[in-house]
């Protein structure tokens, strides 16, 4: 299946990454949130992207002219899709809103259209069930920063069809992105290895093993891992890690997932890492 017209849903950290990586290598993209401002806000950081890209020699200034020239905006996911190949949701990780977004897409998008989702921890196999195509729904698991990150995990769902698993695997190629395809279970590859990874570090830190900084040394040091595992967390924020700690201890019902308690404890207190200023670490403005 050829691809030409994309839609994004969702103008946040991954949409407009994804957007930007889309327009970038040459297809017509639609990206579409629920109102203007955050759309507004979205081309801003996409434009200002690329201006870092053009500045370290990346790409020229032409291309980025030529790739915020593909990229067309919308606050209504009805008319957005109508022309669309593939549509990539990229919208706020929540069940509820997940399963609205693709009924309208499965009602307004034409038949052919691939409906692939972003998230991080919801099943692929239950957002297809919401739809009448469920052989045409996938999961493209981008990273972040999605313009510089190489992987795409590719989820298929249960009922995905192998039409489709081809198509997105072609898809990540073309964007010179890494496919790796990964069975629909709770957690995936990316998370399933790394959430426990971070949750033992928090057990470290509870029962005073070491202290974050120590930590995160010799994970650095001693793993060769660019960054330790409580910046990490710090970075991708504690509340993200404890709701997917949840989803795997919930998923597979085994104690190994247990949240650590002393995660449970930060998020409560609005100790949320680099968003709040505090996390495992401090960060000023
Ligand atoms: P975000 O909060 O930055 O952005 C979400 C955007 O979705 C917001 O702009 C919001 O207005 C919009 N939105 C909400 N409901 C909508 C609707 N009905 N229609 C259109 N837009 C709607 O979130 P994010 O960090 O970009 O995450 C988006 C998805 O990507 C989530 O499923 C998340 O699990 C996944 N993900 C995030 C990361 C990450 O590091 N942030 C990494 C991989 C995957």
């Amino acid at each position: 299946m050829d691809i030409h017209d994309v839609t994004v849903v969702g103008s946040g950290t991954m949409g407009n990454g994804i957007a930007h990586v889309f327009a970038q290598y040459g297809f017509a993209v639609t990206l579409v949130d629920i109102k203007q401002e955050f759309i507004d806000r979205a081309i801003k950081t996409i434009t200002a992207n690329l201006d870092r890209q053009v500045k370290k020699g990346a790409i020229t200034d032409e291309l980025k002219l030529q790739t915020l020239s593909r990229i067309k905006t919308s606050v209504s996911l009805e008319q957005a899709v109508s022309n669309s190949s593939i549509v990539i949701e990229a919208a706020t990780e929540d069940k509820n809103i997940k399963s609205q977004i693709f009924k309208t897409l499965d009602l307004n998008a034409p038949q052919q259209t691939i409906l692939s989702s972003n998230t991080s921890s919801i099943s692929i196999t239950e957002i297809a069930a919401v739809t009448k195509r469920p052989e045409k729904v996938i999961g493209m698991h981008f990273m972040n920063p999605v313009p510089l990150m190489k992987l795409v995990e590719i989820i298929r769902g249960l009922a995905t069809s192998q039409e489709t698993l081809q198509t997105v695997i072609a898809l990540t190629q073309k964007l010179e992105k890494t496919p790796v395809e990964v069975n629909d279970y709770p957690g995936f590859i990316s998370n399933r290895v790394l959430m426990p990874m971070i949750n033992e570090a928090v057990y470290c830190v509870m029962e005073g093993v070491a202290t974050p900084e120590a930590i995160d040394t010799v994970m650095k040091l001693g793993m060769n891992h660019p960054m330790g595992p409580l910046t990490l967390a710090d970075f991708i924020g504690l509340d993200v890690c404890l709701s997917i700690m949840n989803v795997l201890f919930d998923g597979f019902g085994d104690p190994k997932y247990r949240p650590c308690p002393l995660l449970k404890k930060m998020v409560a207190a609005g100790r949320l890492g680099r968003k709040t200023g505090k996390g495992f670490f401090e960060y000023k403005e």
